[in-house]
């Protein structure tokens, strides 16, 4: 009897070990393929609160790279993805411009070293603005040089070797003519000096214009200025425009009297305005065809469930580079 015992609780006992056994197996398979899609897909296998932090990245880095599309059409081929998940703008040249390099960036580090992202993540305002903006708050001032160098000439000859006259209130003023920067200069002038027919305001503060294409380094650091690519102009010269000349309570005073319609013109031909920094360059108008373009389709921030497109025109050419963005996603 007691032998019988024994065994039947042995029987009892191995039908458990084995019960646990496979229950472990079942639990260590299924953590290894839940691993595998938080690895593979963050989307998918995470938190939901990962996940929805991962489709605002996502969505923010579609933004981003489809207006760089649309502002350089003619120099960006595509978007890629490595397989690490690391985002790239192909050059037509086949240089490859990465957009997010996951370093944690001072001010500072962003103004040496801005990749796409940076230069695109403050939001810049199409409206006029009730008086400076705040220090750091800056949309624009962070740039890409590798991306400025591919567009606009890698050293001071190719730069030159682009550059075009543009008439700006009887000067004759350098501009360079790739991407449409030139032309768009141009109809921005002509625009502004007919409002300042009727407006005195607008020819004070346009004309005479202090100078475009100028290759010369940032005062004071080794970083190119954007007037050295021939994309930059300044209008009308006040001492109180630039923050390295004048207090922000000068700032301020200049900005309250200043004629925004003129800054408007010069926004509606994809030109950024340095009187919309807290780094305040009142007279500065940049070219910056991107961070323009980001504002008027995506002033609204991304809502989960919606296209992370809304906002973009409806249009073949846009459908087009939506395609490019999503092509590097699959
Ligand atoms: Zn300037």
């Amino acid at each position: 009897v007691g032998k019988h015992i024994t065994e039947e609780k042995n029987t009892y006992s191995r039908g458990l070990m084995m019960k646990k056994t496979i229950a472990v197996i079942f639990f260590i398979f299924t953590m290894a393929i839940s691993m595998l899609y938080i690895t593979k897909d963050p989307g998918m296998g995470g938190s939901y609160a990962a996940s929805a932090l991962e489709l605002q990245y996502e969505a923010k880095a579609k933004r981003d790279l489809l207006c760089l599309l649309l502002a350089y059409p003619q120099y960006i081929k595509e978007i890629e993805r490595s397989a690490q998940g690391k985002l790239y703008v192909v050059m037509q040249s086949g240089k490859k411009i990465i957009y997010d390099d996951k370093k944690e960036k001072s001010y500072e580090q962003k103004m040496e070293d801005a990749d796409l992202q940076d230069t695109m993540a403050l939001a810049y305002p199409l409206k006029p603005i009730e008086g400076l903006v705040e220090v750091n708050d800056d949309p624009g001032r962070f740039r890409n040089y590798a991306l400025l160098k591919e567009i606009y000439g890698r050293d001071q000859k190719s730069i030159e070797g682009q550059l075009t006259p543009i008439n700006v209130g009887g000067q004759n003023c350098q501009f360079s003519k790739n991407n449409g920067a030139a032309q768009a200069l141009k109809e921005a002038v002509s625009e502004a000096a007919a409002l300042s027919r009727e407006n005195k305001r607008v020819g004070g503060a346009a004309f005479p214009t202090s100078g475009t294409y100028n290759y010369r380094y940032i005062a004071g650091t080794s970083r190119l200025s954007p007037h050295a690519f021939g994309i930059a102009i300044d209008l009308a010269r006040d001492s109180r425009d630039y923050w390295q000349w004048a207090t922000r309570e000068q700032g301020q005073k200049r900005i309250a009297s200043y004629p925004q319609e003129l800054a408007a013109i010069f926004e509606e031909h994809n030109f950024v305005w340095g009187g919309k920094w807290g780094h305040f360059d009142i007279l500065h108008f940049e070219y910056r065809p991107e961070i323009i373009l980001k504002s008027k389709y995506f002033s609204k921030g991304y809502e989960e469930g919606s296209p992370w497109h809304q906002g973009a025109p409806d249009d073949e050419n846009t459908q087009q580079a939506i395609e490019k963005v999503e092509a590097a996603f699959k």
